[in-house]
């Protein structure tokens, strides 16, 4: 990978990075569209990375279609997938360790402790064997995203990060890998994310500056949907991700629940 990459650099060719872990859908083909639009050469990693499961998270089932995700790979005339194995990755576990201070401290973060560290790690090491211009991340995974920008800022890594739009199902279930878990009740159940998400932004956009307000009003929702657990709702500063109080700027409305054996992720960026 890394020999192919300096090959292209020489040529003065312009390469398009976009990280997965495959069972590819419409949001992973967006970004690749992304980088098509704007790369000479265009390179997708699928890697289940296992560094960033916790114990008891889905690792090992994991969906993974590999024929699949190169068919509709091929479609979009991506110039290289690169699909290493979990030895070619860590021939040993790593020594190191991509810590990425306070900004792994809320949301997901607390809920699935050593995730993002895993996450960076891994994006570190993938950065550097494809050495690409600019990687495509999704506003899905807000906190990845977030996370990511500072790690290549604060390292001074070569590479600029792009965000891409949430793509959605027609009836607003944002997409996801994940969603192959839903039965088809708690997929009905599970549009409830996406509905809190719009009744967030309708009580802003009318006025309302309580945080506690929306937020309730959002748990309320999604409480009578899912018997689960919430695992969070949360209103933060899109780039610290510190928890706001007041919505006075642009507020991250982010949250995570369960339905089934899924456990779903979803946000909205709002501008009061
Ligand atoms: P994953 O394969 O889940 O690790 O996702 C790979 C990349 O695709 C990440 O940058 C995700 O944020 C992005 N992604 C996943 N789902 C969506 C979606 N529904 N819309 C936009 N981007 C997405």
């Amino acid at each position: 990978m890394q020999v192919f990459a300096d090959e292209a650099r020489t040529k003065g060719r312009r390469t398009g990075f976009v990280p997965t872990m495959g069972y590819l859908h419409e949001g992973h083909l967006s970004l690749v569209r992304r980088a098509r639009a704007e790369c000479d050469l265009v390179t997708v990693s699928i890697f289940v990375n296992p560094v960033q499961f916790g114990p008891g998270e889905d690792f090992s089932s994991y969906p993974r279609d590999f024929e699949s995700d190169k068919f509709l790979l091929e479609k979009e005339k991506v110039n290289v997938i690169f699909n290493p194995s979990v030895n070619q990755m860590y021939p040993e576990p790593s020594l190191v360790n991509v810590f990425v201070h306070r900004l792994t401290e809320t949301l997901c973060a607390a809920i699935r402790p050593g995730h993002f560290e895993g996450v960076a790690l891994v994006v570190l090491k993938l950065l550097n064997a494809v050495k690409p211009h600019k990687a495509y991340f999704g506003a899905k995974d807000w906190q990845q995203q977030v996370v990511i920008r500072r790690m290549v800022e604060d390292i001074n890594l070569d590479v600029e990060i792009v965000t891409c739009p949430i793509v959605r199902e027609p009836d607003g279930l944002a997409m996801s890998s994940r969603n192959i878990y839903l039965s088809k009740d708690d997929r009905a159940r599970a549009l409830v994310l996406n509905q809190s998400l719009n009744e967030a932004e309708r009580l802003v956009k009318k006025g309302e500056r309580d945080v506690q307000a929306v937020l309730s009003r959002m748990r309320e929702m999604i409480t009578e949907k899912t018997t689960e657990k919430i695992d969070y709702v949360s209103a933060v500063d899109p780039v610290t991700l510190h928890p706001v109080q007041k919505i006075e700027g642009p507020t991250l409305f982010a949250l995570a629940a369960r339905f089934g054996k899924a456990r779903l992720i979803d946000n909205r960026l709002v501008e009061p």
